[in-house]
């Protein structure tokens, strides 16, 4: 039989979640382990979107991680060439280049019954064994392309804003914008002033509010350098006002009235034309779909070169594009700004549970899974930002840092299980640990506000956002409730794997203490227990190959 690499683990991807969690295996002195990336280079979405004008609209001192804070951020708003300079320097800096795999796109990754662990195969043709997978491969990685009948008949040039071709020169064309999501709104400022036409096809409009977006000057930069709880402060300032917000999105829809005021008067300073500002106002509640932040927007749609259709693309006929309404716009290049599968993860094709069903399967009716990272038939696998993880209004490096002390922990945990041992996620921890998410869905605005959105499913349900404070998820994932899990052994001989130990009962409510647990079920040849908690990590120094090994 072939050998085949075997590691502790196998992280999938190299974007923030990836690399977050290679430099958090690391510090728990776990060096056995590999980063399967399908791209030549690390940085997951930070690396795939190049588009003009592409920046985070978080900011950069909470958006960035906590153990690797950067006195050298060059905007408040750091463009995405700063962000995936960073990700490249967390890869050296933590000693994670010898643990990557590059051009290593996942194939299919099936857990194996008998020997108890997940073998992974490549579309490159290789084969890795892993104990645990965790996979990292974020909600945002694969474009997604409307199918609009007769685009194959369209003669000119065609790209995702994720996918953004820079060999075709847009100067003077005649372009046009599908979508008025995150990206498309800084896209549109960006190439208005080269273009000779652009025509937005706006199918919702968004809520839209100022970016505070400046330089940070050599002194501010210094002071952060040299002074370092500075720049802790001013996280803990951008950390603190965003949790604050947080229950006027989850509790108190109506009170976001007043931000809506405030967006309103922006668009008014920058739209002089009544059609056109009754064009871009929206009809639901500010905050049921991403609130988008840009300065520059509303007056790139004021511009002479610039027509808002207010209404989707719905077919192509050669070089003409048909609206909904029945606009016709003639075009000579399509931009989609049409988003991600987020709510049908394409990776989920490609892992293969327990019992041969598919995560894709699995999640057919919504994706759902325990504490956001794991899935009842996956053993020893886990998801980092998997679902109801996503946020509004603050920075999912605090989700994706919150789901790294789970994973240590539930590492932790199997480590004192012994060799040849799993946890798999209890259906019934999975259902109620989802039930609280939905009870706690109900009221919120994205729920609520009348909108519809990527943060719904085809069903209706919210698998997308996490209905609280980012504390209150830091404390939901902070250690593995054994109750919650079913700990299985590899069998001797040829059969599926025994349930060896298990806990009844008692599970912690999405962001609350734990309930009252009963007592676990006698073990015979397992004694399961919680182990001690590792403090979380303190402000970092560089970690060395050798310094972990
Ligand atoms: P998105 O938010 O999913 O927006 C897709 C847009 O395409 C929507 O406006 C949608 O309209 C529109 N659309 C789809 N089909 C259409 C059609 N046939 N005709 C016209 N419009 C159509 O995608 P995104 O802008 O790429 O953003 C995705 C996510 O990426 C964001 O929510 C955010 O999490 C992230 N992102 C973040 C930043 C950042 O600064 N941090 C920047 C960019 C992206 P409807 O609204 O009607 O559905």
């Amino acid at each position: 039989m072939a050998q085949h690499e075997h590691v502790r683990v196998a992280v999938i991807g190299s974007g923030f979640g990836g690399l977050g969690a290679a430099v958090r295996l690391r510090r728990e002195g776990i060096t056995d382990f590999v980063v399967l990336e399908r791209a030549g280079s690390v940085g997951g979405t930070w690396r795939d979107n190049t588009y003009p004008g592409c920046a985070c609209d978080v900011p950069s001192h909470l958006y960035s991680f906590s153990f690797a804070p950067n006195s050298e951020w060059p905007r408040t708003f750091s463009g995405q060439e700063h962000i995936r300079a960073y990700l490249e320097r967390v890869a050296d800096t933590f000693g994670i280049r010898p643990h990557l795999r590059l051009n290593h796109e996942v194939a299919v990754m099936r857990w194996d019954t008998e020997a108890f662990n997940w073998v992974i195969e490549t579309a490159n043709g290789s084969t890795i064994v892993a104990d645990v997978v965790v996979s990292a491969t974020g909600p945002l990685s694969d474009p997604k392309m409307p199918d609009v009948p007769g685009l194959d008949t369209f003669p000119g040039e065609v790209f995702h804003s994720a996918r953004w071709n820079h060999d075709y020169d847009l100067t003077g064309k005649r372009v046009a914008m599908i979508g008025t999501g995150a990206s498309a709104i800084q896209i549109v400022p960006a190439i208005q002033p080269r273009v000779g036409r652009l025509t937005l096809f706006q199918r919702t409009p968004p809520w839209v509010m100022p970016r505070a977006d400046r330089a940070i000057g050599k002194a501010e930069r210094w002071l952060h350098r040299t002074v370092p709880v500075t720049g802790t402060a001013r996280r803990g300032l951008l950390w603190g006002i965003r949790e604050l917000q947080v229950s006027a999105f989850t509790k108190y829809p109506d009170g976001l009235g007043l931000i809506e005021s405030i967006a309103k008067a922006g668009m008014a300073r920058a739209i002089k034309d009544p059609a056109l500002r009754a064009k871009l106002t929206p009809s639901y509640r500010i905050g049921c779909k991403r609130i988008l932040l840009s300065s520059t927007y509303y007056p790139a749609l004021a511009r002479p070169n610039v027509d808002v259709v207010a209404s989707g693309l719905a077919e192509v006929r050669g070089s003409t594009l048909v609206a909904s309404d029945g606009t016709e716009t003639e075009a000579d290049a399509i931009v989609f700004g049409t988003g991600f599968h987020v709510t049908d993860m394409p990776i989920a094709e490609r892992v293969v549970g327990a019992d041969g069903t598919t995560l894709a399967e699995t999640w057919k009716g919504g994706m759902r899974s325990l504490r956001g990272a794991t899935a009842a038939g996956f053993p020893n696998w886990m998801t980092i930002i998997g679902p109801n993880t996503g946020l509004g209004n603050s920075s999912m490096i605090l989700m994706i840092e919150s789901q790294l002390n789970y994973m240590a922990d539930y590492l932790r945990q199997l480590k004192v299980l012994g060799a040849g041992t799993a946890l798999a996620a209890r259906p019934a921890a999975v259902d109620g640990w989802n039930d609280r998410v939905q009870q706690r869905m109900k009221r919120t605005v994205w729920n609520t506000g009348g909108c519809t959105s990527w943060y719904l499913d085809e069903n209706g349900r919210n698998t997308t956002v996490w209905p609280g404070t980012t504390a209150d998820f830091r404390r939901a994932t902070r250690s593995v409730d054994l109750a919650e899990y079913d700990v299985i052994r590899a069998p001797a001989t040829a059969r599926p794997p025994t349930v060896v130990a298990q806990r009844s009962g008692g599970s912690r409510t999405p962001g609350g203490a734990p309930q009252a647990a009963q007592e676990p079920a006698a073990a015979p040849n397992a004694a399961p227990r919680a182990v001690p908690h590792a403090k979380n990590a303190g402000p970092d120094r560089p970690v060395t190959e050798e310094a972990t090994r």
